[in-house]
């Protein structure tokens, strides 16, 4: 039967054994899928099962999840949406008109889309800022005062480190949030609340579920008793962004390999910078985990145990160039996304022309495989 493992034990733990859910019907190890949307009462009218009453609200399988990612997050509480983007709506969707956020300039450009339109058609100032620039992002605090300040680190595709404790201290001096995408980092490699964060945001669609199948996002709250974690609450059960059981079921299954694919993936990433640092047709690499990053010593002290599977770097010769070398590569996927099992590359200008992104920049999601073969393909490919 089901146990509540505490949340002390190390993430790979708690992982492989998804907090410790036991089907209580049948007693299997693994969780069966609960797709009924509405649950019966007795005759008292009570809910026969306490808390389980219609799914937009009440779903198991939703709920596994999110326990299990509460603990290793160190949550208070954690809530599952049907993609990242809904997750972060939904704490956007909390600011009332007349608010001004601050969000960190260059991070995945679907976010900085959608907080822009949103921004501006909801009546809320939005000030970008390089929080990668520690001073910048608190004089920016300080100037502005905002409600919600939003980071990412690392960043994607720029892989720019924040410090999360400055950020926190520099935001909570004016009174206001701070939220962080750790959606690179996972809960393995960075636990934003230990460093201050007020929520953290998951697109589970990468590396949490890790196979490429299933879109899927998520919150964490440090303190579950706060008007914004109630509201942001509230919004997912009455405006219903919520996960459906099969998804649920198969994050959960994604998660319990979390540390493992983390770790390989890390490591292999780590690899190919070094490989790609030294090759000539290689103009920049762009990876938390090399020497020279500008962000490195403040990563090492962010990220425990590696620094992600997302690293760009530019190859020399431009736009053509990069498309040429994405086109022989035979093991890395052209695809976008991040996170997964299996290696991918994206030429980003190509996504977003229009954010400053080199021309020559290619993006790879390092993936599980072997490194020694990774590494031989971006050799073919690179031509040498
Ligand atoms: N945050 C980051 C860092 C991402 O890379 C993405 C997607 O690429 C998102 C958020 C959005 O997540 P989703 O695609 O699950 O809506």
């Amino acid at each position: 039967m089901s146990v509540d493992l505490p949340a002390s034990l190390h993430p790979a733990t708690l992982s492989a054994q998804a907090g410790g859910i036991v089907d209580d019907a049948t007693a299997g190890v693994a969780p069966a899928i609960h797709p009924a949307t509405t649950f019966q009462r007795g005759p008292d009218y009570v809910p026969s099962v306490d808390g389980n009453v219609y799914s937009r609200s009440h779903a198991p399988n939703g709920r596994m999840v999110e326990q299990l990612l509460a603990k290793l997050e160190g949550a208070a509480g954690a809530l599952v949406f049907p993609s990242g983007m809904a997750a972060t709506a939904a704490v956007f969707r909390t600011l009332p008109s007349g608010s001004t956020v601050l969000v960190q300039n260059q991070i995945y450009w679907g976010t900085t889309g959608w907080i822009r339109a949103f921004c501006d058609r909801r009546g809320v100032t939005l000030v970008e800022v390089d929080a990668s620039d520690k001073d910048a992002f608190a004089a920016a605090c300080a100037a502005h005062r905002p409600a919600i300040a939003w980071v990412e680190t690392p960043s994607n595709p720029w892989l720019r480190i924040t410090d999360l404790r400055a950020a926190a201290d520099a935001v909570h001096a004016v009174g206001g949030l701070l939220v962080a995408d750790m959606t690179t980092a996972t809960p393995v490699l960075t636990r934003a609340i230990d460093f201050g964060a007020d929520l953290v945001m998951h697109s589970a669609t990468k590396g949490l579920n890790g196979h490429s199948d299933v879109l899927a996002g998520a919150l964490a709250c440090a303190d579950a008793d706060t008007p914004i974690w109630a509201a942001i609450h509230a919004d997912r059960d009455t405006a219903g962004a919520v996960l459906g059981p099969f998804e649920a079921w198969l994050l959960l299954r994604g998660m319990r390999t979390l540390p493992l694919r983390v770790e390989r993936m890390s490591r292999n990433a780590q690899e190919l910078a070094l490989f790609l640092s030294d090759h000539p047709k290689v103009e920049t690499v762009l990876y938390p985990g090399l020497d020279d990053h500008p962000g490195h010593a403040l990563a090492e002290a962010q990220m425990q145990g590696g620094f992600g599977p997302l690293l760009s770097f530019v190859v020399k010769g431009g736009g053509e160039a990069a498309l040429a070398a994405a086109a022989r590569m035979r093991l890395f996927h052209r695809a976008t996304s991040l996170g997964g099992v299996e290696s991918l590359v994206e030429h980003r200008y190509t996504i977003e022309p229009h954010t400053g992104i080199p021309e020559g920049l290619l993006r790879l999601s390092v993936g599980i495989e072997d490194a020694g073969d990774l590494r031989e393909d971006l050799a073919q490919a690179l031509g040498q």
